[in-house]
């Protein structure tokens, strides 16, 4: 409520709850989850943790901790706890993680069959030996771990339990979900499948576990809480299923002090909102809480507080798993307390956090801008720096980019004007959240023309498409120009560029006629796809409910292949085959005919004839950058009529993902009235590795 007081009705979620020796002040739980900073950027990832603890987080967790060197998972930067040395680093974040009154978590890993050791070299490790099964096929094999081992191992951990005890942490979770945790190898037939003590019966295969679990008390004398991280459900004829997940519980009732529950594969636990709504887990978890004294957290992209108590209230969960939503808006928590439900940046679903840890970049959140710039620039999630000495912005755009400048702008202080061509703000996520799957997209514009509205510091202008004669009149000491990029009709992207033949009979349309409304209904259609992002497969399924044929070209070896880094490549696959549409890998369009496309494979260069009536390229977008060049060229007038700087920002710049647009937005707010190094020196802070003394490479001088 604007009153600042909540509906009692949400009372439930902030009572206090046990965790075994601990109390957390609330039911808001940050599961764990990566971020793309990990060991490389212990700062960053300790200051995004404060901005959860400062949101009102009622218990925090770090992401996935790496135990020992023979298990890790290069490419993928994670934690380190392998060795005393690691300590400072866990310290400082625990430190961070409990600055306001919420309990840390650290999330320790042995990875085992999911690890390849690309970075340690060591052999790795696995509860049956065989190839390493990760996202990529590296060819590398993991040795059966003997008896022998398994003691190592279980000392491994003791370790790490007495590092994560001197680092400061209140609770330790063992993870064995996703299928990236020796204790779900363990438990998996699957995975498990040893002929000794460690293996056959369920009572078998969680003797590791037990062994652990008590070697954790007695290391930590009983002083920290213990999680276990079990996959809710893992497919196959051998997987854990949630059948055997709920005999294990219910003969280990008391053995953790808190059952931290997530579904299957990570891919399947971090659905995007294309493939699943919120609170998609309810089935998998019901009815599990009746089997344990324990307490139970569940995930399923929680953003609104009715979801949650509805879960609390029906015994279904007690604590709101949150990784996704806690990232979006880590002040989720206190928004509810005080009754800001409005002003709450729901997370839209789009996994683009992800990609940040798939690629070994640092991640970023298409909501939350400052998502790991916490750190690496000072922003924060709610609060931006007060306003300079000028006064005035004109935000010329209100897509992505635009309406987090204007709203970044209009926090600071100064006056802005925001001026949109169209009678809707959104920009792209106006059209984009009509197509399938992404309605959810549209939070992105409803979120911040909601906090602008009421603001009295900025003007709106709708319909309002302006040129350089406008932009000069209106002379606000800062101008942003976000004014977007539209979809390129030809095949100009990765594969081609330049264009090919093409007859000017056949239909070619854009993504941006689709969105339009203007496209074949009824037709045998090509369409063509060198983005490999969401837009060509989101299309195709628009394409087939207009009752088109569709033949999805691509020269990618697997379609919508970026979407890999989302975790939706596999669900895009079936959901493309089940609609019939007909595939057409490794291949690009050589000629564009008037009832024909003909292809080339990219790998031969072999020839083959597709019929079509239409054709719909997804390739590559062009910025509609023309107001700025304008502008540029009468650089000369700016002074004259006030204006002291004019920057390009968003697609209108370089198109990209939504992301890459308000991340843009905010940078600009962010800088007004800051020193412009024109690059000379990075935009943000990093750390460097220390340096250790070691032996020399050269050499011993003669004589030596
Ligand atoms: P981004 O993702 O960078 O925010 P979008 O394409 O989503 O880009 O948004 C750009 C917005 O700019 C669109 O809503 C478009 O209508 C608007 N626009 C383009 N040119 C002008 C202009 N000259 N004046 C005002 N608005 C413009
Ligand atoms: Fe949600 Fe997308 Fe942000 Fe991830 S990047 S937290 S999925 S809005």
């Amino acid at each position: 409520m604007a009153d600042g007081t909540r509906p009692s009705r949400y009372d439930i979620l902030f009572e206090p709850v046990r965790i075994g020796p601990k109390v957390a002040k609330n039911r808001f739980f940050q599961v764990p989850h990566c971020n793309g900073g990990g060991y490389r950027d212990p700062s960053a990832v300790a200051e995004m943790r404060r901005t959860k603890a400062e949101g009102g987080w009622g218990v925090i967790m770090t992401e996935q901790t790496e135990i020992h060197p023979s298990s890790e998972i290069t490419p993928f930067i994670e934690q380190h706890l392998w060795e005393d040395k690691d300590i400072p680093a866990m310290a400082a974040m625990a430190e961070a993680m409990k600055s306001h009154g919420a309990l840390a978590g650290i999330q320790l890993a042995y990875s085992g069959i999911n690890g390849p050791n690309l970075y340690s070299r060591e052999v790795p490790l696995a509860v049956t030996g065989g190839p390493i099964l990760t996202f990529t096929p590296d060819p590398v094999q993991a040795r059966t771990l003997d008896r022998e081992d398994i003691a190592d191992l279980r000392r491994w951990f003791r370790a790490a339990f007495r590092r994560s005890r001197q680092a400061g942490f209140d609770i330790i979770c063992l993870y064995g979900a996703h299928g990236f945790g020796i204790f779900q190898h363990f438990l998996s037939r699957a995975t498990n499948r040893r002929d000794d003590e460690y293996g056959g019966t369920l009572e078998n295969r969680a003797r590791f576990l037990r062994e652990v679990v008590e070697e954790a008390r007695e290391e930590t004398k009983g002083e920290m809480a213990i999680s276990l991280r079990l996959s809710l459900h893992e497919g196959g004829a051998l997987g854990f299923s949630n059948a055997e997940l709920r005999d294990f519980i219910a003969m280990h009732a008391d053995l953790p002090d808190l059952w931290d529950l997530a579904q299957g594969t990570w891919e399947e636990c971090s659905a995007t909102s294309r493939f699943a709504g919120e609170g998609a887990q309810e089935g998998l978890v019901a009815g599990i809480r009746a089997l344990t004294p324990k307490p139970v957290v569940g995930v399923g992209r929680f953003t609104g507080p009715d979801a949650m108590v509805r879960q609390i209230r029906a015994g279904i969960l007690d604590f709101i798993g949150a990784a996704r939503p806690s990232i979006a808006d880590p002040f989720l928590p206190r928004k509810i307390e005080e009754g800001r439900i409005e002003e709450i940046r729901e997370c839209i679903g789009c996994n683009i956090c992800v990609s940040g840890d798939m690629t070994g970049g640092i991640s970023r959140c298409t909501q939350n801008t400052a998502f790991m710039e916490e750190w690496r620039k000072g922003w924060h999630p709610e609060r931006v720096r007060p306003k300079g000495r000028s006064e005035t912005v004109l935000v010329v755009g209100a897509g992505p980019a635009g309406l987090e400048a204007a709203l970044q702008a209009a926090r600071r202080g100064y006056r802005v004007t925001l001026a949109e061509a169209e009678e809707t703000l959104g920009g792209r996520v106006t059209r984009e959240r009509a197509l399938p799957g992404l309605a959810a997209w549209g939070r992105v514009a409803d979120y911040r023309t909601g906090l602008i509205a009421p603001m009295a510091n900025v003007e709106v202008y709708r319909g309002s498409r302006l040129t350089a004669d406008d932009v000069l009149a209106l002379g606000a000491e800062h101008v942003a120009i976000a004014t977007g990029a539209r979809w390129r009709r030809d095949v100009v992207a990765r594969r081609h560029l330049a264009p090919v033949p093409t007859d000017a009979v056949m239909p070619v349309f854009t993504p941006d006629d689709l969105m339009g409304g203007h496209g074949p209904a009824g037709q045998r259609v090509v369409l063509y796809d060198d983005d490999h992002f969401y837009m060509g497969s989101v299309l195709a399924e628009w394409l087939v409910a207009r009752g088109c044929g569709v033949d999805l070209v691509t020269p990618g070896v697997k379609v919508a292949e970026w979407t890999e880094k989302t975790l939706e490549q596999g669900r895009i696959m079936r959901r493309l085959l089940s609609l019939g549409v007909r595939l057409h890998l490794s291949k690009a369009p050589e000629a564009i005919g008037a009832d024909r496309v003909t292809l080339a494979c990219i790998w031969t260069g072999e020839m083959s004839d597709l019929p079509a009536e239409a054709v719909v390229m997804v390739t590559s977008r062009l910025p509609e950058d023309g107001l700025y060049r304008a502008l540029k060229a009468r650089a000369g007038d700016w002074s004259g009529a006030g204006i002291a700087s004019v920057r390009l920002i968003g697609d209108a710049a370089a198109p990209g993902p939504i992301a890459w647009a308000t991340y843009a937005g905010r940078r600009f707010a962010e800088e007004i009235d800051t020193e412009d190094h024109r690059g000379d020196v990075p935009s943000f802070r990093r750390e460097i590795a220390g340096l250790e003394p070691g032996p020399s490479l050269l050499p011993p001088p003669e004589g030596a």
